[in-house]
């Protein structure tokens, strides 16, 4: 794809030297992804992350281009006031159905009011006191349950009520792209929203109810697959390692700034042929056991039934196409897992 280097467009590079970067949840997985490539590419990084869900050990120990901050982002940027950032990237947030589901005031505080802070910060955090390039990661929840599929970005979008818990997570996303995108019109920031679909990959966990790397480590250890429902929902999987250069390209390329982007896989796997597919290619003897949704989350919970992208958008503005197959992202996951319980993490 054409996100590492100038591609024939001309498209900003994901690769240029020297920058001053700002990466928010930067130890989690994606972001850890994302600040391995700003350090490989000459960028001095600094991650302002809680480890609510992030690990300290997902980033390099020591590097003299990284500076570690280990806070929320209200605290970290009031510590960071009077410093200068190139480009702001914000994927500090609650994330997973299931902690969305049992922990509801702290992922809607956490995802507004934190994003409010840091759009506010990034309007005077660039060189002599101007905005600073910006990427808001956003999430494929703000759909809802729309079953107008594949999502495009300018899709009606369809909640359910508030007394369903599981939807505070879209309205919370749907606020903060509101709150970005009005940041681009009323004060000129340069910010691009990016809705991220099921991205998967090494150094993600299954605490928060992921099914990869549940799967793959379940897989592992010869335990049942859970399926939850009838095994018949959908998911496109996105290996992050396509998603993270994507982000940078989108957060430098002008023509980008106010605007949403979808960035993932478009090909559709079913729960069930997912869970088939990491026995097959991990050589598991494990079982596949059904769940109901009541038993594996909470009474009620609505699923989607499948979540697809439309993929126009983004191909054109930056000429991203995932690259790397599921089989391939199935075996990192492993990879990193059987990696981390060596190190007796
Ligand atoms: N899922 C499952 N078993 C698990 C974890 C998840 O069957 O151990 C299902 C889940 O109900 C959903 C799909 O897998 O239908 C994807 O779940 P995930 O939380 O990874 O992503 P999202 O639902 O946010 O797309």
């Amino acid at each position: 794809m054409g996100t590492s280097g100038a591609d024939s467009q001309g498209h900003a590079s994901g690769l240029d030297a020297g920058r001053s970067v700002l990466v928010t949840g930067g130890a989690g997985f994606i972001g850890s992804h994302l600040v391995r490539l700003l350090l490989d590419e000459g960028s001095s990084v600094t991650v302002v992350d809680n480890l609510s869900t992030g690990r300290r050990d997902n980033l390099p120990p020591s590097h003299d281009r990284l500076r570690f901050i280990e806070a929320d982002v209200t605290t970290g940027i009031d510590a960071l006031a009077d410093e200068t950032f190139d480009e702001v990237i914000h994927l500090a947030a609650a994330v997973g159905v299931r902690l969305i589901v049992e922990q509801p005031i702290h992922t809607i505080e956490t995802n507004v009011i934190e994003t409010s802070t840091l759009l506010r910060f990034a309007l005077t955090c660039g060189r002599d006191g101007t905005p600073a390039n910006v990427l808001v990661a956003s999430s494929s929840e703000v759909y809802g349950k729309s079953d107008r599929v594949p999502f495009r970005e300018d899709d009606d979008v369809l909640y359910g009520p508030t007394t369903k818990s599981r939807w505070s997570y879209a309205h919370t996303k749907a606020l903060d792209e509101h709150l970005a995108l009005a940041h681009h019109q009323q004060n000129r920031l340069p910010v691009v929203v990016a809705r991220l679909f099921n991205t998967v990959g090494p150094r993600q966990v299954g605490d928060y109810g992921m099914v990869v790397p549940s799967f793959v480590r379940r897989a592992m250890s010869g335990q049942p697959l859970l399926v939850y429902g009838d095994g018949e929902q959908a998911r496109c999987f996105c290996d992050v390692r396509d998603v993270a250069p994507a982000l940078l390209a989108l957060t430098r390329t002008p023509s980008c700034h106010g605007r949403v982007f979808n960035v993932g896989s478009d090909r559709p796997i079913t729960i069930r042929s997912l869970a088939e597919r990491v026995i097959e290619t991990l050589g598991s003897s494990s079982p596949i056991k059904t769940v109901p949704y009541d038993e594996a989350y909470a009474p009620g919970f609505e699923d989607l039934r499948l979540r697809q992208p439309d993929l126009s958008r983004i191909r054109e503005a930056i000429g991203f196409a995932p690259t790397i197959p599921l089989d391939e992202t199935i075996r990192g996951v492993r990879d990193a897992i059987a990696q981390r319980e060596g190190a007796g993490a």
